[in-house]
């Protein structure tokens, strides 16, 4: 198993369970570890547990035996400590070594870690979730670091305090980071090329228990489509342009209804406009908006969000990435999660090609799991 973010810890759970020997490499959480502490998730309770397959260390579990619920919105210290505890009972002998390369060898697989050392394995699962795949505009790609960067370089913004930033792109990071640069003392302005557009529950608020109803525990995408979203079996089957069209419903860049209060009235928010070029002048940056206007910056922040692209796995050794079937920049997976190379899975963001919007989540390892460890199970 490569990675230790939820995918890769659920996977683990579900393979050992079938006593499947698995080795996990990598920093468990290590990507939620490093977003700013005052981070609330976007996922309600139900989509939120990591998965095992007895359910032994769900969150309700937790609550129950470890600490009170914190509500909703989840803030990310709590779920980092359930996270811990998850990985204390379930998988609790996670390597935290990274691995540099994987090969195809005629037994199976040869990894190599960035300590020296050398695996060999029947099955490996590329579990590292989206960090190599931080969208970068073309706008963007000749600025130096030190006056733009992406949401996920940050966890901390007092260095920010009384300088002015642009934040770009209006989903739930780019929202949020705007909202977290502001109270840190920043003056910021969101660039957004589309409308600012706040998720509305107002079914999941008034329905009671029949809110199940019109949302999955699994709770992706808008009421209808969240329904179809949750069965990734079925999402495969779609047409390419239907899966296509519901990733870009269900991914469209929107901001949590519990955050509206912390922007609007507080933030200037410009829609609706796209930065045309930007330039470094002084030690600042310089931005040629759309609708004519200029900003001069001190800082530009990407709320781009990842593009999965396979290209860009540089752990993947270059004659093993051209025997992987792609289209779009993702791995074609069978029903198994597994690529054309057999043996060799890929599950979260990376896999939403084939299964759709899911695997962006938390909520898509539970069937991710399941998937993986029949099939080894199976060939063992
Ligand atoms: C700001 C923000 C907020 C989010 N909020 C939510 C939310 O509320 N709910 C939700 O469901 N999703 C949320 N997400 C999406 C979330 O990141 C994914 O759901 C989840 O992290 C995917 O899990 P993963 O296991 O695929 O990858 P990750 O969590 O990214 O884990 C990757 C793992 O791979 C390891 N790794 C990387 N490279 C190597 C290597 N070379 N060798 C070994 N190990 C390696 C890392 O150490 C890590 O353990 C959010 C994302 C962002 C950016």
């Amino acid at each position: 198993m490569i990675g230790a973010g939820p995918y890769g810890l659920a996977i683990a759970a579900h393979l050992r369970a079938r006593q499947i020997p698995t080795v996990v490499f990598g920093k468990p959480m290590e990507f939620w570890h490093d977003m700013p502490a005052e981070l609330y998730l976007k996922s309600s309770w139900s989509a939120a547990s990591l998965s095992d397959p007895s359910r032994l260390f769900s969150l309700d579990r937790y609550v129950r035996s470890v600490e009170p619920h914190p509500g909703e919105p989840i803030p990310l210290p709590f779920f980092l400590r359930y996270a811990r505890w998850f990985v204390e009972h379930a998988v609790p002998d996670v390597d935290p070594t990274y691995v540099q390369s994987l090969k195809r060898n005629d037994r199976g697989f040869r990894l190599a870690l960035a300590d020296g050392r050398t695996v060999e394995a029947d099955r490996v699962i590329v579990a590292v979730g989206v960090r190599p795949f931080a969208y970068m505009p073309d706008f963007a790609r000749d600025l130096p670091a030190s006056v733009c960067s992406h949401t996920q370089a940050h966890s901390d913004f007092s260095c920010f305090r009384d300088r002015r930033v642009a934040v770009v792109g209006s989903g739930q990071s780019a929202l949020e980071y705007a909202a977290l640069l502001h109270e840190a003392g920043a003056d910021v302005e969101v660039i957004a090329r589309g409308p600012v557009i706040w998720i509305n529950r107002k079914l999941y608020e008034h329905t009671g228990p029949a809110k199940r109803i019109f949302y999955p525990p699994t709770d992706v995408g808008p009421p209808g489509l969240n329904w179809l979203i949750a069965f990734p079996l079925i999402v495969r089957r779609l047409p390419e342009k239907m899966r296509l069209a519901l990733r870009r419903r269900a991914m469209r860049p929107a901001g949590a209804k519990w955050l509206r209060p912390r922007v609007d009235g507080r933030i200037k928010t410009t829609p609706n406009t796209v930065v045309r070029r930007a330039t470094t002048e002084s030690g600042q940056v310089r931005l040629e908006l759309s609708d004519g206007s200029v900003r001069v910056v001190d800082h530009l922040l990407l709320g781009t969000g990842f593009r999965p692209d396979l290209q860009r796995i540089s752990l993947l050794d270059d004659s093993l990435r051209v025997r992987v079937a792609a289209r779009r920049g993702f791995p074609i997976l069978n029903e198994w999660f597994e690529s054309s190379v057999p043996g060799l899975h890929f599950v979260g963001g990376v896999a939403g090609y084939d299964f759709g919007p899911l695997c962006n989540f938390v909520a898509g390892a539970k069937l991710t799991a399941r998937r993986v460890a029949r099939r080894a199970a199976a060939a063992a």
